[in-house]
């Protein structure tokens, strides 16, 4: 798309936000109860773009990407007239007589810039909440899942005015003439590498940013864990999207104790989830392009593999593999997005503690013990952005918690109230009564006046 076109884009919802600064609440509402019908009725259409960019089966593209969007959808319909209302505040003595409050005002302009691996979920999940709090949106999705992203470009035109929300398709040379303007909001989902890119240009004109990113999330597994319960689950949280998942778990790091008999679990459970061949399984996702396949394709080393490590370049499909691995290991040195699960392993767990937070913040942390104590002492001392005890991935399936990294892992959250905060400026405001005015804070002071001021400011 050219650059002129795309700056009439954003002028064209400058213009609408100048003559309509407030969207009501109503008109809000009606717009999403549209999109949750559109996303209905183009469902088949979504699940054959989400096929042809990255051979996701239906019920995957449903449980992980539409059924998720719909239901941040109902959540906003749901909470909507609370989330917007007023908050009231206490007014200290030194203000009174007054009223205080905070109050959501949407920033204006929002940009949504967002990946391929799960194109609608990390796409429309954030347009919801922008929608919600009152923003207008300009989406740019990933031309990577090429297919996805136009479906969205077809459900946002039969969905919004243009200057209500809209995309610019296209790759970094559109994403960069975005970047250039001046926007009242970024929200970004993506690598660090682009992540470090979006904030240089966001401090330009001091625009805020959410930038969701990855990293190297580690699921711990100690001796008291039930250990099939864990296998199914980790496999589960891996194997999604063949490992493509910025939460999915990168690595396993289990006591030694339990490693044999872990590693046996997860081979029977990926045969049980994925069959024995999954690379002719038409229900396992295949890697999103050569690029990648051969990036996750050379963390395998041969001499390492306890479990799968076949390739199919034709498909672009990576068999599970699991891996016996160390930290120096090429699989540990940045994050895998892929189906390879390296095995490391620990004697005591205040060498885990250690060592994770050694390593760059993850986006995820998941621990699978029956240990009160274990699973305290790790969740209160490692630093990470979200995650589960005794499962993986489905913190992010709960709209009532907030999803978001930290440090490198990612800057701000949302999903629920938080989406509709973080796509907020709260204004506070206090409303002064006209009726009594204290004389203590105007010049000239005398000892009776400064005795005042320090009774009240302490
Ligand atoms: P990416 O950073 O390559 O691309 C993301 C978006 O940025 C795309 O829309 C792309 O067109 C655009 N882009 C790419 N290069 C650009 C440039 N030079 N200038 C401006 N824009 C540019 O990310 P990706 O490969 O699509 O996603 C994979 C990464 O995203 C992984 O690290 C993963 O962990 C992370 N991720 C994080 C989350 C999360 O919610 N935290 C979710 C999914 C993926």
């Amino acid at each position: 798309m050219d650059t002129k076109k795309i700056i009439s884009k954003l002028e064209n919802q400058r213009e609408f936000l100048a003559k309509e600064p407030v969207i009501s609440v109503q008109k809000r509402k009606e717009t999403l109860k549209n999109l949750y019908k559109n996303i209905k009725e183009m469902t088949p259409q979504i699940c054959e773009a989400l096929k042809a960019d990255l051979n996701k089966c239906e019920t995957e593209s449903y449980m992980t990407e539409i059924g998720l969007v719909l239901s941040e959808i109902s959540y906003m319909l749901r909470h909507m007239r609370k989330l917007t209302k007023k908050k009231r505040a206490y007014s200290p003595l030194s203000n009174f007589p007054a009223k205080s409050y905070r109050v959501a005002s949407a920033y204006g302009v929002v940009l949504i810039i967002s990946p391929w691996n799960y194109p609608f979920l990390l796409s429309m999940e954030p347009l919801v909440d922008a929608i919600a709090a009152g923003n207008t949106v300009i989406l740019k999705p990933s031309s990577v899942s090429a297919n996805t992203s136009k479906v969205m470009e077809t459900l946002i035109a039969k969905t919004f005015e243009p200057e209500h929300a809209t995309t610019v398709l296209g790759s970094v040379d559109e994403c960069t003439v975005l970047l250039d303007q001046d926007l009242d909001y970024i929200f970004y989902t993506g690598s660090m590498r682009v992540g470090k890119i979006v904030m240089e240009k966001a401090k330009e004109h001091f625009t805020p940013v959410t930038l969701e990113m990855g990293g190297k999330s580690p699921c711990i597994v100690d001796e008291t864990a039930n250990i099939p319960l864990a296998a199914k689950r980790i496999v589960f949280g891996k194997l999604l999207n063949a490992g493509q998942t910025c939460v999915a778990p990168d690595y396993v790091y289990c006591q030694e104790s339990v490693r044999d008999r872990l590693v046996k679990e997860i081979e029977c459970e990926i045969i049980r989830q994925y069959s024995v061949d999954p690379l002719t399984n038409k229900n396992y996702p295949k890697m999103k392009n050569e690029k990648q396949f051969n990036a996750v394709r050379e963390l395998i080393e041969e001499n390492k593999i306890l479990f799968g490590g076949r390739v199919d370049e034709n498909t672009l499909k990576i068999e599970p593999t699991i891996l016996n691995s160390t930290f120096e290991d090429r699989a540990m040195q940045r994050e895998i997005f892929g189906p390879v699960l390296p095995i490391l392993t620990f004697k005591e767990i205040d060498e885990v503690v250690k060592k994770v937070n050694s390593m760059s913040k993850p986006l995820a942390l998941y621990i699978f013990s029956k240990s009160k104590e274990n699973q305290n002492l790790v969740l209160s001392q490692c630093q990470f952005g979200g995650g589960c005890v005794n499962d993986t991935i489905m913190h992010i399936a709960n709209n009532h918690l907030a999803f978001g990294g930290v440090k490198q892992s990612g800057l701000g959250a949302y999903h629920g109230k938080f989406g509709f905060e973080t796509f907020s400026h709260y204004k506070s405001v206090v409303k002064k009564s006209n009726l009594i005015d204290m004389p203590f804070r105007y010049q000239p002071f005398n000892k009776v006046k400064t005795w005042f001021i320090k009774f009240f400011l302490k």
